[in-house]
């Protein structure tokens, strides 16, 4: 654990910050909580064709984030939406997305929304960890200008440098980081957890803060591991999208987010090969490591349920 301070919230007595934290926080560490945001709410026609529950004709899809208070500041991993894709979809992102899943955008939403309501400012985020860089991932990037942004570096140079074809221009979004100053690339190599190989610790963060590749959804997707005090848990982004794919028998994907995966899946080989691994960590680990997923509202429900600890 590195750092030496948590963030206080302006106005308020440590003791009141605490408080409030305390009653906020789902997981801890010492000196570092985790809070499970949605930052973005996609409505996709088809209901339960996508999420398998919805008893109307439209699906409920969160953009799940996570916000980690460490005690050199505030962690953001993922940001969903942002607060200029609400005032303004368009051009910044593609109409054929905003169609296809019937974005609702909603400044409550956004993470510079909730986290202020948490009682910090923008400027307490030091740090973006990101899965990668879909437009449902980055919106919200700019809403902290004096954050860090880590990412895989062949996510960054796949979006920036690498934006061919039809999905790739309507994905990536560059509009939604152009203003990033303080970028930190990872390239390939690290070391292994739990079976998984090319894992990294990441810089000025915490060494129970760590970025594991899971190639396929784009070329430089990675999950977030984060080490608490109730046992590890796995941001495991768009890695797969319905909490039926980790299950051991029986393991089912609803239709609509077959065909999500499928049409934006960069190395199909690699993506299958990734929810395997997955699966196998779920069945002999899932004692001590809890995974998710970005778009799955029961299991995004669930974390924000559990007790502090
Ligand atoms: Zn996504």
């Amino acid at each position: 654990m590195v750092g030496e301070r948590t963030p206080q919230r302006s106005g308020e007595s440590r003791s009141e910050a605490e408080t409030l934290a305390t009653c906020r926080c789902r997981l801890s560490f010492p000196g570092m909580r985790i809070h499970y945001l949605s930052c973005g709410t996609d409505c996709p026609f088809g209901g339960p064709l996508f999420d398998g529950f919805s008893k109307s004709l439209f699906g409920l899809i969160p953009c799940a984030a996570q916000l980690v208070e460490t005690n050199n500041g505030l962690v953001l991993i993922d940001t969903g939406y942002g607060t200029q894709d609400v005032r303004q979809p368009h051009p910044r992102l593609s109409k054929f997305f905003h169609a296809l899943l019937n974005i609702k955008f909603r400044m409550r939403d956004t993470a510079l929304h909730q986290i202020k309501a948490l009682g910090y400012s923008p400027e307490d985020v030091r740090h973006i960890v990101l899965t990668h860089l879909d437009f449902d991932h980055a919106g919200g990037i700019e809403d902290f200008p004096n954050a860090r942004v880590h990412v895989m570096e062949k996510e960054r140079d796949a979006a920036e440098n690498k934006r061919r074809g039809f999905i790739a221009r309507r994905r990536y979004r560059p509009v939604q980081w152009d203003d990033v100053r303080d970028w930190r690339t990872y390239a390939d190599g690290g070391e292994s957890w739990f079976g998984f190989d090319r894992v990294r610790a990441l810089d000025g963060l915490p060494p129970e803060i760590l970025m594991v590749p899971l190639e396929g959804h784009t070329s430089g997707h990675a999950g977030i591991a984060i080490q608490s005090n109730s046992g590890w848990v796995l941001n495991a982004g768009d890695a797969y999208f319905y909490r039926r794919e980790l299950d051991a028998d029986r393991r089912r994907c609803t239709p609509g987010l077959r065909f999500y995966q499928t049409l934006m899946d960069t190395d199909r080989k690699r993506r299958i090969e990734n929810q395997e691994r997955l699966r196998e960590l779920k069945r002999t680990e899932g004692s001590h490591v809890t995974i998710f997923c970005s778009h799955d509202a029961k299991e995004l429900e669930a974390l924000q349920r559990m007790p502090t600890s």
